[in-house]
């Protein structure tokens, strides 16, 4: 366990108007009094107090800043140290200054997720709580700030817990059977433990069924928008944006890097990947082409697929809307501010149940249907409630798939005669697989490289 005193700046670096400094660790409070120049010393104050003074420079005795400085002594803490926070005035000099001068009074410049990772250790949150931080900090919208929130008050380790629990009282169970055989009850058990083990398994499926809406609202949907050069993927995925990031062109095959853009759409964040420079020419798509966007498509959890009013259906377009057939796609008929070439008929019957949006991007028009169209396939029409927990993290997903995989085992065993005591062994497995996600049951490098992804300072 650390026990040196850590320091690190926790609000965004930049020109805001204050910035917080965040010290922790058993020196945190003398560390700080030794650069603190107020009424009184902070040696002397109570915990949960706030101190106006100065920041003093510890070699040449000059004043470096105007604070507020909060002391909070543990356990009441957020690390469960002694935790120390300076409020100083926000530009780059005046923060590298006081955190110069806590470092030369024997403070460390703290690792990214430092902080976090002493409240993880000390005891003060468990594992997904602190990931859930790490979401926190990433979210790209509100719904996303607000699932990831609900995992940091530890919604999901309840749950986790509870289904630990009864893996445990199942395994009781078993254990009065294995321990006294003699009670001869082999028969009666194995029913109930097969019962038990039944509806654990259908806790650990609701669980995983939330995981889907889950990664959406945490890494957005990945969307690749495909489509014949100039049809209007670029200026589309624009219009989603809101804002001039990818670049608009006039001349076929431009766009040639792969640019990826966050669109926050009723909610959901999209993910737009604009996959033209794989297939801008004409030539590549005769090549590759179908190919290449096949490939990308594999990854991509919406495709939108944009055809030419204003130009009769190609072969290439013909082969695009096959593609799609099998894909959550949306195929979007744009330019309809112009000569219509297009059969729509045609479209419309090679499609099955893939919906059709006309749009003409330059109008403005039709975007309107879009974003709800997308919203529908995604959110099957109802708004998520703000309070579900949804299982975002891939880790936690491929921890429960792992401990479901486990109890079928155990379901398996039973129905098919086993020993009890092998099914003991899944079962147990299982109660360790679901310890991980909280936490419980997890080694120091794992927990070095959770920690690892968070920002500086938190
Ligand atoms: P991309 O090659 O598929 O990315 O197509 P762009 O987004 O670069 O658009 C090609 C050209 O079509 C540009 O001049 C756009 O301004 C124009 N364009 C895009 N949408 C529309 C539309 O709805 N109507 C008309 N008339 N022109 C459009
Ligand atoms: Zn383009």
């Amino acid at each position: 366990m650390d026990t040196d005193t850590i320091a690190a700046i926790s609000t965004p670096v930049g020109e805001a108007g204050i910035a917080v400094i965040r010290v922790s660790g058993p020196d945190a409070v003398r560390i700080a009094d030794q650069i603190y120049q107020g009424k009184s010393s902070l040696s002397e104050a109570d915990t949960h107090t706030v101190h106006y003074g100065h920041i003093i420079d510890p070699d040449s005795g000059e004043q470096i800043d105007e604070v507020l400085v909060t002391v909070m002594r543990a356990p009441r803490t957020f690390t469960r140290e002694d935790v120390v926070e300076i409020s100083c005035h926000g530009g780059m000099v005046p923060v590298q200054n006081v955190l110069e001068a806590l470092f030369s009074s024997g403070a460390r410049s703290a690792e990214p997720g430092e902080f976090t990772k002493r409240a993880f250790l000390n005891g003060r949150i468990d594992l997904s709580q602190a990931e859930a931080v790490i979401d926190l900090i990433r979210s790209r919208t509100d719904r996303a700030a607000r699932v990831a929130m609900h995992q940091a008050k530890g919604r999901l380790s309840q749950l986790v817990r509870r289904l630990r629990q009864d893996i445990l009282e199942t395994l009781a169970h078993l254990a009065v059977n294995v321990d006294y055989p003699e009670y001869d009850a082999e028969e009666l058990t194995a029913q109930t433990i097969l019962e038990r083990s039944r509806h654990i398994k259908e806790e650990i499926e609701q669980l995983l069924q939330t995981a889907r809406q889950g990664k959406i609202y945490r890494e957005g949907i990945a969307t690749a928008i495909i489509g014949r050069p100039n049809v209007g993927k670029s200026s589309l995925l624009n219009a989603l944006a809101h804002e001039n990031k990818a670049i608009v062109t006039d001349v076929p095959g431009t766009t040639r890097d792969v640019i990826e853009e966050y669109v926050n759409v009723r909610g959901i964040p999209l993910r737009l990947v604009d996959t033209a420079g794989i297939r801008e020419t004409e030539d590549l798509v005769e090549k590759i082409g179908v190919e290449r966007s096949r490939q990308a498509l594999d990854e991509a959890d919406l495709v939108l697929l944009l055809l030419n009013y204003a130009e009769p259906l190609s072969e290439e377009d013909r082969k695009l809307l096959q593609v799609v057939r099998n894909l959550t796609a949306i195929v979007v008929v744009n330019k309809t501010d112009l000569e219509p070439q297009l059969d729509l008929q045609e479209v419309k019957e090679s499609l099955q149940d893939i919906p059709l949006i006309t749009t003409s991007i330059k109008r403005e028009e039709g975007l309107d249907r879009l974003e709800e169209a997308i919203a529908d396939l995604f959110m099957e029409g109802r708004a998520p409630s703000a309070d579900a927990t949804y299982v975002s993290n891939t880790r936690h997903i491929s921890l429960l798939k792992q401990a479901r995989q486990q109890v079928e085992e155990a379901i398996d065993g039973i129905q098919s005669g086993v020993p009890l005591d092998m099914v003991e062994i899944d079962l147990k497995n299982a109660w360790q697989t679901l310890g991980g996600i909280i936490g419980d049951t997890v080694g120091e490098d794992l927990i070095d490289q959770i920690f690892s992804q968070f920002c500086l300072g938190k």
